[in-house]
């Protein structure tokens, strides 16, 4: 790869960073032990990864058993929803409140639970992505076991009010659970402050390596058991843990945590400018929220384009980015989230999302924004369906 990349697909996965690799090297030549073996080897694994783990409560402001290691954010999610649901049953609650655009780790898994008996609410957001903390009050019943709706979309960058939603489930003796991949590491994440009682986060999501995650989850609330086999997690997740990818974990949170403020204002003005620059784009339009958004996530609608199209050829020129989730693309239906905000299913097949990270550039940018209007503009030049709206066959919906 000789070629520039311009890679903004940060939403997808991101680079490890050099503090994250430096961090996981060592157990993986020298403190290989496994922590649960009682000779030394065994003993100083089980010491490092406490470390870790204590680490990541401190971030997170919360107790060193209230965090779980996982392989990821999706694992977390299951487990989490899958918990509170069962212990909700044993109570007789078996409904679950949720928003219809949640990643599809939350929707699937809820899905599952509702071939299994449960019954699952799930609220509309509006235009821009929203829910009131109030509209969880008005559905929470008697019989309500739990409450998951993500922290920031991983789509359209929208930021939920969590910690009112917290609050409304606290006074309601609900568990409230939040998705907070697309939070950790990017904007203030404080369990106690927002009123969390679980929590799913993944690594590489904040320069920390794939396949590493965790769960949060207070210490008042139970968790439940899916991975038989061992007592590791304290008998919540069986399997030798991973413990150059927790340490890893732990160190890219901590940089990620100790340089939000700046990060956040790079990416900022970066999205800032992408966004801006975009929209000079006739046609097109912001998803999600203007104010309550991540600072790194830029997700625009070009009409009378095909977002894979786009990509393709924004490819073609050493630029990575999505058209939403990494785990729709593939398919042709357009994404759940963008159906939610309320676009036609017509403009919702046009967007592009760009997520940035702090290793980002100015020069990227202006990358960007030289290659997409020339690209728009000859994908519109040989789509029918534009045409019939230049021609006035069709209304502009954009
Ligand atoms: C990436 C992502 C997940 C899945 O995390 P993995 O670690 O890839 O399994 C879940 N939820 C959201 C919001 C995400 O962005």
């Amino acid at each position: 790869m000789n070629k520039k990349i311009v890679y903004v697909d940060n939403a997808a996965t991101t680079a490890m960073s050099d503090v994250a690799v430096k961090a996981m090297l060592p157990y993986l030549q020298n403190f290989y032990g496994n922590p649960s073996s009682l000779h030394t080897i065994g003993q100083i694994a089980k010491e490092e990864l406490d470390k870790a783990r204590k680490k990541i409560a401190e971030l997170l402001n919360c107790e060193e058993r209230e965090v779980y290691f996982t392989s990821g954010g999706s694992e977390s999610d299951n487990q989490a929803i899958r918990s509170a649901a069962l212990h909700g049953a044993k109570k007789g609650k078996k409904h679950i409140i949720t928003t219809v655009f949640e990643h599809h780790a939350v929707l699937h898994t809820l899905k599952k639970l509702q071939t299994e008996g449960f019954e699952v609410t799930y609220l509309p957001v509006d235009c821009n992505g929203l829910i009131k903390a109030e509209d969880v009050a008005k559905a929470i019943r008697k019989d309500t076991a739990l409450v998951t709706v993500m922290f920031a979309n991983n789509e359209v960058g929208t930021v939920l009010p969590v910690a009112e939603i917290g609050e409304v489930c606290r006074k309601n003796g609900v568990v409230f659970h939040t998705d907070a991949v697309q939070a950790v590491g990017h904007i203030p994440v404080d369990v106690k402050a927002q009123n969390i009682d679980m929590l799913s986060l993944s690594a590489h999501k904040f320069h920390g390596p794939k396949g590493v995650g965790a769960i949060y989850c207070r210490k008042q609330i139970p968790l439940y058991t899916f991975v038989e086999g061992g007592a590791q997690e304290r008998g919540k997740r069986a399997g030798t843990e991973n413990l150059a990818g927790a340490a890893a974990m732990a160190a890219a949170l901590e940089d990620a945590c100790l340089n939000m403020r700046k990060n956040a204002e790079k990416e900022r003005n970066l999205r800032d400018r992408l966004i801006e620059g975009l929209l000079k784009i006739p046609h097109s339009k912001l998803n999600g929220d203007f104010k309550n958004r991540l600072p790194n996530n830029v997700n625009i609608c070009f009409e009378g384009i095909e977002g894979e199209s786009l990509l393709l050829l924004l490819d073609a020129k050493g630029i990575c980015a999505s058209s939403g989730s990494a785990c729709t693309s593939g398919s042709l239906d357009p994404s759940h989230v963008l159906l939610a905000l309320g676009l036609p299913h017509e403009v919702a097949h046009g967007s592009l999302r760009l997520s940035l990270s702090e290793y980002n550039t100015e020069e990227d940018v202006e990358i960007i924004l030289r290659e997409t209007p020339e690209i728009v503009e000859y994908l519109r030049s040989i789509s029918p369906v534009w045409e019939s709206l230049e021609k006035g066959e069709k209304p502009h919906l954009i």
